[in-house]
């Protein structure tokens, strides 16, 4: 029986785990794939207090070997199912059934895709939703990014540097972005800002071979790429805590800045919490919330 059950471990997951350790609970963290989530796929980050650069892939390593220094335990597997009312709480893997008296849920969110016909398809042959993992294999080549968020200025940035060209595809001409990352991407001379259209077909039958993108008024246009870079945000990872729990109509579960959810001993932090500002220091923030929280409860 451990004290707590932290299911992700990203910052957030993570950082419940440091908190957890360093108040001698004993915690396991359970993460599905790599330990960091998709913090892990981010190329630089520049926006956490006094660490003004390092990558995604670096600040997750360094993150679990602090808490793996602590003590921390963390495990490669993914969740099955979870019971989550009650006093001992139950999380099933593939591998084994594990018990706490309290659970972190810190899954994080996944790609949303955009829904086109072929997406599925050539998905791993021009498709990606990920820039840092896949864009080396476009060096050299025209691409095309789809998103206006952080994560759409963050991947054409990063496969400017790559990339013969790069079209950011964006459905507004206003972005949610950062300004200083939507500056430094006009700044580049290989990049061309597709604004006011959305990807509306793909072409190629193994892999792809170019993008059809449309705009409000019906009127289309072909991009010669040979990938596409899909970053329209995220969808919580949260389907297996389907009606154990609340969550809000997007599926993100629903808790206040105390991180508590409607269940007794279930704290929820990151991403896949319902609120407005996702960003790394608020998942570090909210893992530390809810580790307190779960240290509180544990104690009785
Ligand atoms: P996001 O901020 O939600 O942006 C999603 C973008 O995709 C928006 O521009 C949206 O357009 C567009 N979009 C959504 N659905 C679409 C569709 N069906 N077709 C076409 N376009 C669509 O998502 P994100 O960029 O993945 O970022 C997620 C969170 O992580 C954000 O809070 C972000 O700030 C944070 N993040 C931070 C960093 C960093 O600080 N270094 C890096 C990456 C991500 P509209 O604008 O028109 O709605």
């Amino acid at each position: 029986m451990y004290d707590t059950i932290i299911i992700g471990a990203g910052p957030a997951g993570l950082t419940a785990s440091i908190y957890l350790q360093r108040a001698g609970k004993t915690a396991l963290a359970l993460e599905a794939m790599a330990v960091g989530g998709q913090i892990r796929n981010t190329p630089e980050i520049e926006n956490y207090p006094a660490i003004a650069k390092i990558s995604g892939m670096q600040y997750s390593d360094d993150l679990a070997e602090q808490a793996k220094a602590l003590g921390a335990t963390i495990k490669r597997e993914n969740v099955k199912s979870v019971q989550l009312v009650g006093d001992v709480k139950t999380v099933v893997t593939r591998n084994a059934t594990y018990q706490a008296k309290s659970v972190i849920i810190a899954v994080g969110a996944k790609s949303r895709e955009l829904g086109v016909e072929k997406e599925e398809d050539l998905f791993g042959c021009g498709v990606s939703y990920c820039a840092i993992c896949d864009g080396a294999f476009f060096a050299g080549k025209a691409v095309a990014v789809s998103g206006g968020g952080n994560t759409a200025i963050d991947d054409a940035l990063f496969l400017a540097e790559r990339c013969s060209k790069v079209y950011l595809v964006h459905r507004r001409s206003e972005f949610r972005a950062e300004q200083i990352k939507v500056e430094q991407l006009k700044s580049k001379s290989n990049v061309e800002l597709v604004l006011g259209y959305t990807v509306d077909a793909l072409e190629g039958e193994d892999c792809l071979q170019g993008v059809v993108v449309k705009d409000k008024q019906g009127g289309t246009r072909r991009l010669d790429v040979s990938g596409l870079f899909v970053a329209i945000g995220k969808i919580p990872n949260t389907d297996m805590f389907q009606g154990q729990i609340d969550m809000d109509d997007q599926g993100y579960v629903v808790a206040g800045e105390d991180c508590k959810t409607n269940v007794d001993g279930v704290w929820v932090a990151g991403d896949c919490r319902a609120k407005r500002i996702r960003q790394l220091t608020t998942a570090v923030a909210d893992g530390t919330v809810a580790a307190l929280g779960a240290v509180e409860y544990v104690r009785g």
